[in-house]
């Protein structure tokens, strides 16, 4: 089987309301997909979505390096997975985003020939699979008011963004904690936004309020401090920006900075690293979450694939699709009831894009 073409789509997706994290706000996503076209009429899908203070890529910027990328893959074989991935990983080392979502669209070509859905492919089977919703940052009241609605639409775990000041943050945790009574866990993910001094003194005025861990206390770069939180504060630390690939994920480890990884495809370029790290995962006895950034159902539904075929992925935080005002996927993961994610079990993904959607896109083709 040889690749024929590539073509890319830059696909923008507003979001229902501006959603504000620690290291800004975003209105809308402004996302990218891929499809890759082979010889044998077998096609795969990928998207990227680029959240540029993490990943240190834009829209722009995934869709100069995806025409590179194309032009690698051209007369290539997709089905060597583990050569095509090297080769665009070595060519843009740095560009994770950009090459999750070739990285994605292989998959999905290999699971079509294969006949297989991507967990079968990966030798794992269907199991439960529950995402949490995210609040943004907003005042404890709006949050309050937000995790009640999350509460009664039945989500089995609520994650608050914080890390603005200790003093604010405390009182966002409290007033939420109150307004959701006690038994459902809430999620807190600071993104960076504390130093040593602040997490400590958040983490610990949050304590009694049922948070069952904090993603990304400090600056992601800095073990030391992260290790320093992880020892002065009860409530467990999860890696998050400070992990990208399996290298972070064995300092992580080997530093002790962490209880927990979130492995994201955007930042670990895709499914071949995120099993690699799955893997490392499984060796430190270290239980991972699989997050995202504002990709629609389509990487959503191959990171709901991998999570059901690596037991060790415990948490799910895919729920930005229901932060869109459009949904351009046809198949793919559904939500069900308070968060379950529902797998399709078709081939490779299971998921095409809307061709009505594709044809407003701005796109180019590698032939
Ligand atoms: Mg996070």
């Amino acid at each position: 089987m040889r690749i024929v073409k590539v073509t890319v789509y830059k696909a923008d997706i507003p979001l229902v309301a501006p959603f504000r994290i620690a290291l800004g706000a975003t209105e809308v996503a402004e996302n990218f997909f891929v499809r890759i076209d082979t010889d044998e009429g077998i096609h795969g899908w990928g998207e990227g979505s680029p959240f540029p203070p993490i990943v240190g890529e834009t829209q722009a910027i995934c869709l100069a390096a995806a025409r590179d990328m194309a032009r690698l893959l051209i007369g290539k074989d997709p089905l060597d997975v583990e050569a095509r991935v090297r080769e665009i990983s070595s060519f843009l080392p740095h560009n994770t985003t950009a090459r999750s979502a070739f990285d994605m669209a292989l998959y999905d070509i290999l699971g079509k020939a294969a006949g297989l859905p991507l967990y079968r492919l990966f030798g794992g089977s269907p199991r439960e699979l529950l995402t949490d919703d995210t609040i943004g940052i907003d005042t404890p009241a709006a949050m309050a008011e937000k995790a009640v609605k999350f509460k009664e639409e039945g989500f089995h775990a609520i994650k608050v963004k914080l890390g603005t000041t200790p003093e604010e943050d405390i009182e966002r945790v409290r007033r939420i904690r109150e307004a959701i009574g006690e038994g459902i866990p809430i999620r807190v993910d600071a993104n960076q936004g504390w130093d040593l001094t602040a997490a400590v003194e958040a983490l610990t005025g949050i304590e009694g309020f049922g948070v069952q861990y904090c993603e990304q206390p400090v600056a992601a770069g800095d073990l030391d401090s992260m290790r320093a939180v992880r020892e002065r504060a009860r409530i467990p630390i999860m890696a998050d920006e400070s992990l990208f690939d399996v290298h972070d994920a064995l300092r992580l480890v080997k530093e002790e900075a962490c209880d927990y990884f979130n492995i994201k495809l955007s930042k670990s370029g895709g499914l071949h690293m995120a099993l690699r790290i799955a893997a490392v995962a499984e060796a430190a006895r270290m239980a991972c979450m699989v997050g995202c950034m504002s990709e629609t159902r389509l990487a959503l539904t191959a990171a709901a694939h991998l999570a059901s075929a690596r037991p060790i992925i415990r948490f799910l935080d895919l729920d930005s699709a229901l932060t869109h005002t459009v949904d351009p996927i046809v198949g793919g993961m559904e939500y069900g009831e308070g968060g379950r994610i529902i797998l399709p079990d078709g081939p490779g993904l299971g998921a095409e894009v809307d061709p009505a959607f594709l044809g407003k896109c701005e796109s180019f083709t590698v032939s």
